[in-house]
C-alpha cells in the first residue's frame, strides 16, 4: 500500500512465519533476512489464531481458489504425474478447495508470527526474499530456497499443504487486507531507522 504520509515508492506489506518455521527456530533468520535488506519491521506478534481467522485471512473467490488448485496442478502435469491419483480430482476449483482447507486447518495447529514490514517496493520485495511458492522452483538465497523442500505430492498424499516457513501478500490488495486483519492501527509503528540515513 502506497499512502501519502510515506515517501514515493514507499510501501507496507504483510508477511508471517508459519508453523513450520516458528517450530523449527527459523523466525529470528526469517526476520534477520528481511531487516538486512534494509526492510523495517513495523508491527510484530506471536498468536495462535482461531480457525475463523485464517478463513478470513485467505482470499474465497473462485478464481483464487481455482489458482490454487492449479499450482499443484503444474507439478504433476510436469513430473508426468495424474492429477487424479495426486488430488482425486482432474478439477482445479476443486482441488483449490481441499489445499485451502488444509492450510487453514494447518495455520491454526501452532503460533505463528504475524508481521507488517514497510520499504521500497515493500510486496515485491519481501515475494523475492522469501520465494517461489514451490520450494523446488524457490532460488537458492530465498527463505524458501534455503530452507525448505517440500512438494505438492508429498504434501497432497498426506493431505496437508506445501511447507514452506512464511506467507506474504501478493499483492497491494492482499497486503492492505491482511494488513487490517492482523493488526489494529495502534499495533503498526512509526520510527525511524537510523541506517535509513545512509541508504537513501
Ligand atoms: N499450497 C499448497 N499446495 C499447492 C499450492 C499452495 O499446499 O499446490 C499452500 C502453500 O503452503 C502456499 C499456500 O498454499 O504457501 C498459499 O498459496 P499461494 O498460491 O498463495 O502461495 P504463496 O503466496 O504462499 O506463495
Ligand atoms: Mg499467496
Amino acid at each position: 500500500m502506497t499512502d501519502k504520509k510515506f515517501a514515493p515508492g514507499i510501501e507496507r506489506t504483510f508477511a508471517m512465519v508459519k508453523p513450520d518455521g516458528v517450530q523449527r527456530g527459523l523466525i529470528g533468520e526469517i526476520i534477520a533476512r528481511l531487516e538486512k535488506r534494509g526492510l523495517k519491521v513495523v508491527a510484530l506478534k506471536m498468536v495462535k489464531p482461531s480457525i475463523e481467522h485464517i478463513d478470513e485471512h485467505y482470499p474465497k473467490d473462485d478464481k483464487w481458489i481455482a489458482r490454487l488448485g492449479n499450482k499443484g496442478f503444474t507439478v504433476f502435469d510436469e513430473q508426468g504425474i495424474s492429477r487424479k491419483e495426486a488430488m482425486g480430482t482432474e478439477d482445479e476449483f476443486e482441488a483449490g478447495k481441499q489445499v485451502r482447507g488444509w492450510l487453514v486447518d494447518y495455520l491454526v495447529s501452532a503460533p505463528v508470527v504475524p508481521m507488517v514490514i514497510e520499504g521500497v517496493q515493500a510486496i515485491e520485495m519481501v515475494r523475492k526474499i522469501v520465494g517461489s511458492t514451490l520450494p523446488s522452483k524457490a532460488d537458492i538465497g530465498t527463505i524458501r530456497g534455503d530452507f525448505s523442500t517440500d512438494s505438492p505430492l508429498a504434501a497432497n498424499l498426506t493431505k496437508r499443504p506445501i511447507r514452506n516457513l512464511v506467507h506474504c501478500s501478493e499483492t497491494q490488495e492482499e497486503a492492505e487486507h491482511e494488513i487490517a486483519h492482523w493488526f489494529s492501527a495502534d499495533e503498526v509503528y512509526e520510527f525511524e531507522r537510523s541506517d535509513h540515513a545512509a541508504m537513501f
